[in-house]
């Protein structure tokens, strides 16, 4: 409210006072001046109030400059014509030139629509319309037996060749040869209904490109410094801006598109990077100077095995940065299974080591409490203190000596969920936070972490959901990243496969089979919110099956709506092995440890996306004996459904997942995103796509801050202002961790 109140007024005074200029510029026969790119969009010829509203209120643009910035998601050949007999209806857009025959009204209601039948001499195709409210207009103004120009997408329809709401043009209107390149640009529905479509936004473009022509204003003020665009070969600002509307040739669009991606991607690398060197910089961290007792006795007498090279290096890794005297901000990327725990467990040793506490932090009690379990086991009889402080460990007597001892610094090692964060959990000398599973623990959260604190502690966040390299460097490009990329030896990769859901019978006998080898199996029903009843009823019946079908097996079933001592006893039931089929919503997604069970089934294997499957599909093979996962789905499946399956059976590597599911579903709806605190609008350049290009200006924008640490250079100017207009309205990225 208080935002838009102030940009209304801003607005005000803006206009009032641009009016007289900006009349000046626009309607003066030899305009001497250069075009304010802030000016007002409703001041561009065409526009005026009524749509300059809409353009806001649709696509945010509000100025010339927006407008500018607003790219054709694409643009189309317009100088080939086609024949009608030639077209079929895998073509993209095509155009083609005749006249209407006849129009007709087919079907009622919501399958009503009009039908022009049109012709070029050599064949027929229908054109077709099917907003009931536009076909008096139409046939108001579409003549018969005039020559049009017809562009639009083939389709087929009961047998017959149509093309559904064409672009129409008279014939003569349009001089094909010269037309070139045509940019389409997104419409929404509202702006249709106000008479506002992809043309409409042509129109404003051209005559903006045509003003700017005519003032001399096409050469903008660059925003990358000269050298970059030398050094790189860049199309100049002002030049790329006018090709990614107007190119001369593909080869044109694409050094324009190059450019704006560059510089897009280059600004929020830039960004980043700068905000990170200050915080090395004024941020100091406790020096963890030696390895000693806890460490070394751990490593020597308690290890089980060998650690992997991928675990030893990481360490490694950490142990440097601990060492610095600058604070740690670490990301720990590691497939499921592939020993973050114990990576985790041996950091804290070094921070035991140096006199320090550490505090790991879960996101589910049932993680918390294994974490305790396995941390428990492996110190063994170390003289370590390990407590639990979870919302399920309730009264007085058992939390205050918990409080007491992290206060006093009795307790070395607190694990925990988010009740460590309240504010009765006070640390003695806190040096080490990790944060296992990141996606589920947002940015304020961690915040608070850093208030416990004077030094902040070294901050390690480990994530088993793959994130794909060039996101990673985006969203938590300002957090060194460590990658575990390598699995303890002796796992035999899970086998992955899909069945049908009518085969329910070779299902059963292939989890008997395993059952009778000793092994247990998951069986794993989705949970989405709006159709909770349903899914619930998918579980109860699937359990109902199950113990009709295996009525000599014990099973439990844990869901959401279970009270957590419920689950834990359930829990409890499957990891003790006395129960030898665990029916679960996706509540064990995260995390759980049961080297005994060796098969995972996914019921309604179709719903749930591919980290998640992923996910789920870690839950087994941690064992050294053959795992399964078995994808039950549904008999119709859409192509993208089938091929995430595919990708699931093909592979077990979760970053080649992770890419995949970048691909599918685009960085917007990743999990983690959210919760980043590092917002970031992506115009042009696509984070799936562009990931090269990602790593180069991330390269090229380290160059420069290494050039110019002081942000002094003269030449570099003009790109620190840039950049600093950029983040005007961002967050506040000091006080994120
Ligand atoms: P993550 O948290 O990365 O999913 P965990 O830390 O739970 O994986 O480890 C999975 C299993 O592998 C655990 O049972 C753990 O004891 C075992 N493990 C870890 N590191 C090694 C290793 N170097 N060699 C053999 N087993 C290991
Ligand atoms: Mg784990």
């Amino acid at each position: 409210m208080k935002v838009e109140s102030f940009s209304f007024h801003v607005l005000f005074f803006g206009i009032s006072r641009l009016r007289l200029s900006t009349f000046y510029y626009l309607c003066s026969a030899k305009p001497s001046t250069i075009i304010d790119l802030s000016t007002p969009i409703t001041y561009l010829p065409g526009v005026g109030p009524a749509r300059a509203k809409l353009l806001e209120s649709e696509l945010r643009i509000t100025t010339f400059r927006d407008l500018l910035y607003f790219f054709p998601y694409k643009h189309i050949d317009r100088t080939r014509l086609y024949y009608i007999h030639e077209l079929t209806s895998d073509m993209p857009f095509v155009q083609v030139r005749g006249e209407i025959l006849s129009f007709e009204e087919e079907g009622r209601g919501r399958k009503r629509r009009l039908i022009a039948h049109f012709t070029d001499g050599q064949g027929i195709i229908d054109l077709i319309w099917f907003q009931a409210t536009t076909f008096k207009w139409i046939q108001k103004n579409y003549l018969i037996g005039k020559l049009y120009i017809v562009f639009g997408r083939p389709n087929v329809f009961n047998g017959r060749l149509n093309i559904a709401h064409p672009d129409i043009d008279p014939a003569d209107a349009l001089q094909l040869g010269t037309m070139g390149l045509q940019p389409y640009y997104t419409t929404t529905e509202r702006m249709k209904k106000g008479g506002l479509n992809s043309r409409s936004i042509e129109r404003f473009t051209k005559t903006l490109f045509e003003r700017l022509h005519d003032t001399g204003s096409e050469t903008m003020d660059e925003t990358l410094p000269a050298s970059l665009v030398q050094q790189l070969s860049l199309v100049p600002l002002g030049k790329s801006l006018h090709d990614l509307h107007y190119p001369d040739s593909a080869e044109a669009l694409r050094r324009a598109t190059y450019r704006q991606k560059f510089e897009e991607l280059f600004f929020i690398q830039l960004g980043i990077l700068r905000y990170t060197r200050q915080r090395q910089q004024q941020v100091h961290g406790h020096v963890f100077a030696h390895v000693g007792e806890h460490f070394n006795t751990f490593y020597h007498c308690h290890l089980p095995f060998e650690l992997t090279g991928a675990q030893k290096r990481v360490i490694r890794e950490m142990r440097r940065d601990m060492g610095s005297g600058k604070q740690m901000n670490r990301l720990l990327q590691g497939d499921v299974g592939s020993g973050k725990t114990l990576v985790a467990l041996m950091t804290m040793l070094i921070a035991l080591d140096n006199g320090y506490q550490a505090c790991l932090m879960a996101p589910t009690e049932i993680l918390a409490e294994q974490h305790y379990d396995t941390f428990c086991q492996m110190l063994g009889d170390m003289p370590v203190r390990v407590e639990l402080l979870t919302g399920a460990v309730k009264g007085k007597r058992t939390r205050e000596p918990i409080l007491k001892g992290t206060r006093e610094g009795d307790v070395h090692i607190l694990i925990g969920t988010h009740a460590v964060l309240e504010d009765n959990v006070e640390f003695h000398n806190l040096g080490l936070v990790v944060i296992d599973e990141q996606h589920r623990f947002g940015v304020a959260q961690r915040a608070r972490l850093w208030k416990k604190n004077l030094v902040p502690p070294h901050v390690l966040v480990m994530t088993a959901t793959p994130i794909p390299r060039t996101l990673a460097m985006t969203l938590y490009g300002d957090l060194d990243v460590s990658v575990i990329d390598e699995l303890p030896p002796g796992r035999k990769p899970i086998e992955t496969r899909h069945f049908y859901q009518e085969r329910t019978e070779s299902l059963y006998r292939g989890m008997r089979a395993e059952i009778q080898k000793g092994r247990q199996v998951y069986v794993v029903y989705p949970l989405i919110k709006e159709s909770e009843k349903m899914d619930m009823q998918d579980l109860e019946n699937g359990y109902a099956e199950l113990c009709r079908v295996f009525p000599d097996l014990h099973i439990s079933k844990i869901h959401g709506k279970m009270r957590s001592a419920e689950k834990d006893a359930e829990m409890e039931r499957f990891v003790s092995g006395e129960t030898q089929i665990l029916v679960a919503t996706t509540v064990i997604e995260v995390g759980v440890n049961v080297p005994n069970a060796s098969v995972m089934v996914i019921q309604n294997a179709e719903r749930f996306g591919l980290a998640q499957l992923h996910q789920l599909r870690g839950r087994v093979g941690r064992g050294a004996d053959q795992s399964y996962c078995i994808l039950v789905t549904k008999y119709n499946l859409s192509q993208e459904t089938r091929q995430r399956i595919d990708i699931m059976c093909e592979t077990t590597d979760g970053f080649e997942i992770a890419e995949a599911d970048l691909r599918f579903r685009g960085p917007g709806d990743l999990e983690g995103t959210q919760q980043s605190g590092m917002a970031f609008d992506l115009h042009i350049a696509n984070i799936a796509r562009d990931g090269q290009l990602v790593q180069f200006a991330r390269d090229t924008a380290n160059r420069i801050l290494d050039e110019d640490p002081n942000q002094s250079r003269p030449e570099y100017a003009g790109m620190w202002k840039h950049l600093r207009e950029l983040h005007q309205d961002d967050v506040d990225w000091s006080n994120i961790s």
